[in-house]
C-alpha cells in the first residue's frame, strides 16, 4: 500500500491510500479521487513536503508534524499488518508471486533489499527506522 498526499482545485489537502502507483493513476483517470471537503473532482498528489536531511551526522531532530505523522502511519502499520521481522522481503515476494497468503505484512529490511523489491513490482513502502528508535 501507498500512501499519497492528495490536493484538490481548493487546496484541501487529504490522504489516499492506494495499492500501486498504477492504481492512483487508474482511479484518478476514472474521475473516483474526490475531495472529502468539497467533492472536487479536480485532484492531484500534494507537493512533497520540505525535504528533510536524513544524514546520521545532521540534526537528527525531524519536524513535529512530520515525526506525529510518522508515529501515526508507524501504529497503524503494526495494528493492521503481520509482523515477519527480518523474513520481511522473503515474505513480501512470496505474496507478490502468490506463493503466500496476500495480506499486509510489516518487518525490517536493508535499503538494498528494498531496493531490489522495487525494481520487482513488489509494493513496498519504507518507514524511517529512526521514528521506531525514538518512541
Ligand atoms: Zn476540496
Amino acid at each position: 500500500m501507498i500512501l499519497f498526499n492528495l490536493i484538490c482545485g481548493h487546496d484541501h489537502e487529504f490522504e489516499g491510500w492506494f495499492r500501486s502507483g498504477a492504481d492512483y493513476d487508474g482511479q484518478l483517470a476514472a474521475g473516483e479521487l474526490v475531495c472529502p471537503v468539497c467533492e472536487d473532482r479536480n485532484v492531484q498528489k500534494a507537493p512533497m513536503a520540505p525535504g528533510v536531511i536524513s544524514g546520521e551526522s545532521r540534526d537528527r531532530r525531524e519536524p513535529d508534524a512530520l515525526r506525529e505523522a510518522l508515529l501515526a502511519l508507524r501504529k497503524t502499520v503494526e495494528e493492521n499488518c503481520d509482523y515477519v521481522g527480518e523474513r520481511f522481503p522473503e515474505e513480501a515476494r512470496r505474496i507478490h508471486y502468490g506463493e503466500a497468503e496476500d495480506r499486509p505484512i510489516y518487518g525490517h529490511t536493508s535499503l538494498d533489499e528494498a531496493r531490489a523489491l522495487f525494481e520487482e513490482g513488489v509494493d513496498v513502502m519504507l518507514i524511517p527506522k529512526r521514528v521506531r528508535q525514538d518512541a
